[in-house]
């Protein structure tokens, strides 16, 4: 009897046709977290395996965060379809526990074994009671669930649950840009992106010397936390000093926010274009501030074709919150290093910009020019998963 990590994967199994892509994936994206562990893992149609003598415990803390499992399971696989043979084992392993209640779940994917699902359940009850003293049947509230799963050539025998995160395997459903500032917002946006199969790249605006060193630090600690999600990150940093100084510079400016969300825009249509990334994605939400009217964002979004996934467009900032703090993002976005947005805040932005306006006064600064140079100098980090120490004194 072999002791593995058993996944099922909910959602996918809906896949038909192309369901080996989505396996395919979801193994490689597991083999991802665990290529420094000694692991094997195999599939078949409905049911992965990790096989390996490493600490189940780090194993399973690892896979809980990858997307497209929707339970995990400590398993046995005891290689015998004979009923007899399997209520022996599955007995002995109850006995190891000190439990008072039991319910038995049977699933019979052999055909040929002429009882239904129900009499192999009240069967396997009958066995286990009578070889385990003082141990009751408890339907509706039991300590233990044993799950019996009735295969051609095997049997799984496994008693606890542990949720995954459900979702689509990272990658399966193509590239996404991110626009990661260092809110709270930008981080979630990309968490949900990624949960539906996206694999993120993120883009990073920063202005030296009006932004810190440490401003740059913390976006490059939320992408760490996101790269757990999505393998690696390519994260890539713009400089956009002159830019920004030159909207100062030359334009009213209520107009600023909007005139600067356009470049962003701009830019990172470009970036996503160079990166093959098919929709960019923001932690804008929907009137949260005067770039988030939805004349604004039209004002905005105009400037560029490329789909814009808003994850967050409806949701309170409260529920925002709550998933920020559950990936571990909230501490590390908090922390109070300004971002080029909040630097050049005007008293009164314009809350519904006209886009005629956006473009005459675009005229004024050579700002074509200026995204060139910035898209041909940026920078770009690749970020990896790996714990960093950096904040750990300050959170
Ligand atoms: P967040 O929305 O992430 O909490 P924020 O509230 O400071 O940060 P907003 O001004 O609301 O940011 O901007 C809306 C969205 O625009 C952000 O969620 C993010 O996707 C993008 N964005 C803002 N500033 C930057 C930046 N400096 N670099 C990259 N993207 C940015
Ligand atoms: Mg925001």
């Amino acid at each position: 009897m072999e002791k593995v990590i058993l996944i099922k994967y909910g959602e996918l199994s809906t896949k038909k046709d192309n369901i080996n892509y989505f396996l395919t994936r979801l193994r490689d994206n597991i083999l991802f977290v665990l290529k420094d562990l000694n692991v094997k893992v195999d599939y078949d149609k409905g049911r992965m395996f990790i096989h390996t003598k490493e600490d189940f415990e780090t194993v399973i803390s690892r896979v809980t965060k990858v997307f497209g499992i929707h339970e995990i399971n400590i398993c046995y696989i005891i290689e015998s379809i004979d009923f007899k043979e399997i209520a022996d084992q599955t007995v002995n392993l109850l006995k190891e526990f000190s439990l008072k209640t039991f319910k038995v779940e049977s699933k019979r994917s052999n055909k040929r074994i002429p009882l239904t699902s129900i009499e192999l359940s009240k069967n396997m009850g009958a066995q286990i009671l009578k070889n385990i003293p003082n141990l009751k049947v408890d339907v509706n509230n039991p300590e233990v669930l044993v799950n019996i799963e009735y295969r051609n050539s095997n049997t799984l025998v496994y008693f606890e649950q542990i949720k995954g995160l459900g979702g689509y395997p990272v990658g399966t459903l193509g590239k996404g840009l991110l626009m990661l500032s260092g809110g709270i917002d930008s981080p979630v946006a990309g968490y949900l992106t990624s949960k539906r199969g996206v694999k993120l790249e993120a883009i990073y605006f920063e202005s030296p010397p009006h932004t810190s060193h440490e401003a740059k630090d913390k976006v490059i600690s939320l992408a760490r936390k996101l790269a757990i999600y999505n393998n690696d990150i390519n994260l890539h940093i713009i400089n956009f000093t002159e830019i920004q100084e030159s909207i100062y510079k030359n334009i009213p400016h209520e107009y600023l926010i909007t005139i600067m969300r356009r470049m962003m825009y701009r830019i990172s249509a470009i970036i996503a274009y160079n990166r093959n990334c098919k929709v960019l994605v923001n932690g804008e939400s929907i009137g949260q501030v005067a770039s988030q009217t939805l004349t604004s964002m039209s004002a905005i979004n105009s400037v560029v074709n490329i789909p814009v996934i808003r994850p967050l467009a409806c949701f309170d900032k409260l529920d925002i919150i709550a998933i920020a703090k559950s990936i571990e993002t909230y501490e590390t976005s908090i922390l109070p290093f300004e971002d080029c947005c909040t630097i050049f805040v005007p008293k009164h932005p314009v809350i519904n910009p006209d886009k005629h306006k956006c473009e005459e006064y675009e005229k004024l600064i050579p700002y074509e020019e200026l995204i060139y140079q910035n898209i041909k100098n940026h920078e770009i980090l690749k970020i990896t998963s790996k714990e960093e120490k950096q904040f750990e004194d300050l959170l």
